[in-house]
């Protein structure tokens, strides 16, 4: 029933083998830097590659200041600590994300509240985010309470899916009516804007992920980013071990994570960032044809939302059904070519499963017919 579908990505591949879902591409100066790395000694965490990479993502995404992280879940759990979310207070976000999310929230010993997604960007919706706002929680004394829990909320991690970015000025402004601090998830939108600007940065601090199945990788890695300078001296200073400054004296005077990215680490992830220009036109160029192929086909392709740019890190084909789509993931997976469903809603799982929802019908329907399918940069 799919074969067309098969043929095709097997032919835009250009293999017989095995077609992974998304594989990192080396073919800049990784291998100089990462041995530049290796002969000046500085592998670890201080490194002249670690200032040369916050230096250019700071740069590139147009934020004034960026901390670089050992990963993208410890980006969020500090972004989210230096929102001043405390134990006991709630962060919305979307329950149509990965895990990674909500584990952060977890380790600030906050609960998530989930509110739907927009079906056009598969991100946190405005108007559901603004119905839930208004039915549950008021501003007292500068702070946003959720009536229904008695809870304060103190964030909202909206999430830019599959590097489409949802629609942040809007989110934005809601949080700001409610006092309520905005920290994006953009670790799979590096590349991607709306309304000209990079996601990532509308917020009070924004995190990006590097790690191997993303756009660009460093093995594994993270950044926050922000505009505040202050803010980005606390990430600096939670991301080490929170050091009292001296020349040789060691003292420390709160509790510091060491989240901080090795220099070999920055190396690679320097080498990478050199070539995110042309793995960006490259991605453009497969969700392109992926466009106008499943068009031809009449199977529903996610495209780049109104007014955005999207990096295109990842394509996404809607099925009809849930039942249409375990039929394409049964016939595309054992013919080689790698799919997979979008992730179980969070709050489905387990550790959240008792967790405050909005209606999240969006949610829901995403989550029965989304999957995703090869979207790594074609050489
Ligand atoms: C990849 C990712 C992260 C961070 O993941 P790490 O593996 O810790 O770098 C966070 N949120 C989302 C939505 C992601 O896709």
């Amino acid at each position: 029933m799919f074969a067309p579908t098969i043929e095709f990505i097997r032919s835009t591949f250009n293999t017989t083998e095995l077609i992974p879902l998304h594989e990192p591409r080396f073919i800049g100066n990784e291998k100089q830097y990462l041995s530049e790395c290796i002969d000046s000694t500085f592998v670890s965490s201080v490194g002249p590659f670690v200032d040369d990479f916050e230096k250019r993502m700071a740069e590139y995404t147009g934020a004034r200041y960026a901390v670089a992280t050992v990963n993208g879940t410890s980006a969020l759990h500090i972004a989210l600590l230096l929102a001043d979310v405390q134990p006991g207070d709630e962060v919305i976000t979307q329950p149509l994300t990965f895990i990674a999310t909500c584990n952060a929230i977890a380790y600030c010993n906050a609960t998530p509240v989930f509110v739907d997604v927009d079906k056009d960007t598969m991100g946190l919706s405005p108007e559901a985010l603004k119905l839930f706002l208004q039915r549950h929680c008021v501003v007292e004394n500068s702070t946003c309470k959720n009536k229904t829990t008695g809870k304060t909320v103190k964030a909202c991690v909206p999430m830019h899916t599959f590097g489409h970015p949802c629609k942040i000025d809007a989110i934005k402004a809601l949080c700001d009516d409610y006092h309520i601090a905005l920290v994006e998830d953009a670790a799979e939108s590096l590349g991607s804007y709306y309304k000209g600007r990079h996601t990532g940065t509308f917020g009070k601090l924004g995190a990006f992920s590097f790690n191997g199945n993303k756009i660009i990788t460093s093995g594994g890695g993270g950044c926050i980013v922000t505009d505040d300078e202050a803010l980005a001296k606390k990430a600096k200073y939670m991301t080490t071990t929170a050091k009292v400054p001296h020349q040789w004296e060691y003292t420390h005077d709160r509790v510091g994570y060491n989240y901080r990215m090795p220099n070999i680490n920055a190396a690679l992830l320097v080498a990478q960032l050199e070539n995110l220009d042309i793995f960006l036109e490259n991605k453009r160029e497969l969700s392109m044809a992926y466009q106008s192929f499943f068009a031809e086909n009449n199977i529903a392709f996610m495209t780049e939302p109104s007014e955005s740019q999207s990096n295109y890190w990842l394509n996404a084909v809607i099925l009809n059904d849930r039942a249409e789509r375990d039929r394409f993931l049964e016939e595309t997976n054992t013919q080689g070519v790698m799919t997979r469903p979008v992730w179980t809603l969070m709050n489905r799982l387990e550790m959240f499963k008792d967790a405050q929802c909005g209606h999240l019908e969006n949610s829901q329907w995403l989550e029965a017919c989304v999957v995703n399918i090869p979207s790594s940069v074609r050489l």
